[in-house]
């Protein structure tokens, strides 16, 4: 079965009320192929997102970068998977590695962010992958199907879930996995998902390659069979091309 491609625009903690807006005017003059019908999301700040719904073209989605795993209440700080409802944001992304570091969040603790998402109606983007240190101990496929096992206890219906695979080690560096080592671990996490979630599970969910893609390398990416499309940082922040 055909697996839609997804390319999502993670902008991190960049832009201002200026760069958003000339983002979302070149996504909205910029001609998407409807016979290709890929899907696109982008995921600004939070104190962009109200603006970038409103303002984008409605075929392109809004994601947040994070959510929190309570109900609405009191937790200074945190949005609630509501409010991103309310604002019309359809998506969120979770376990980003700057989070799971930078932020230390465990597995178990976006595990509930993921399940409380899906609840709610909101969709997720589950990022997932390895450091260098893990990579060059051979401890890949550990490590992205340890982070993959603590959401399937938490979460049976994958349907509304994009896995992001990211190695740490090519985030932001200019360092972009070669085409083998991401295809090696989007067909590990997808044999993953055959034998701990489901065979329709694994044939039907996107796997999106991350980590200092650019509109140079992304064409080889693209071709291999397990790679359904791209979660883009940096380069998601330069004006669109022609
Ligand atoms: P990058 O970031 O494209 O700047 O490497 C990707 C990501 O962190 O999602």
């Amino acid at each position: 079965m055909a697996r839609r491609f997804f390319v999502g625009g993670n902008f991190k903690m960049n832009g201002s009320l200026k760069t958003v807006k000339d983002i979302i005017n070149g996504l909205n003059n910029a001609q998407l192929d409807p016979n290709v019908g890929m899907e696109v999301v982008v995921a600004p700040s939070a104190i962009y997102l109200v603006l970038a719904r409103e303002l984008l073209r409605k075929d392109v989605e809004v994601a947040a970068q994070n959510v929190f795993d309570k109900p609405n209440g009191a937790f200074t700080g945190e949005i609630s998977v509501d409010q991103l409802k309310d604002a019309g944001v359809t998506w969120t992304i979770l376990g980003h590695s700057e989070r799971r570091v930078i932020l230390q969040e465990e597995n178990s603790f976006i595990a509930t962010k993921t399940e409380a998402a899906l609840k709610g109606g909101i969709s997720v983007i589950l990022c997932i992958g390895e450091s260098l240190e893990q990579r060059e101990a051979s401890k890949t496929i550990d490590v992205v199907t340890s982070q993959l096992a603590a959401v399937a206890q938490c979460v049976q219906d994958w349907s509304d879930i994009v896995i992001a695979y990211e190695p740490i080690w090519a985030i932001g560096t200019g360092k972009v996995a070669t085409t083998q080592q991401a295809q090696e671990v989007h067909l590990a996490i997808r044999k993953w998902l055959a034998s701990n979630v489901s065979e329709q599970t694994s044939e039907t969910t996107r796997i999106i390659y991350g980590g200092s893609v650019t509109d140079k390398n992304c064409k080889d990416l693209a071709k291999q069979p397990d790679i359904d499309g791209f979660l883009v940082g940096g380069a998601s922040l330069k004006p669109a091309c022609e």
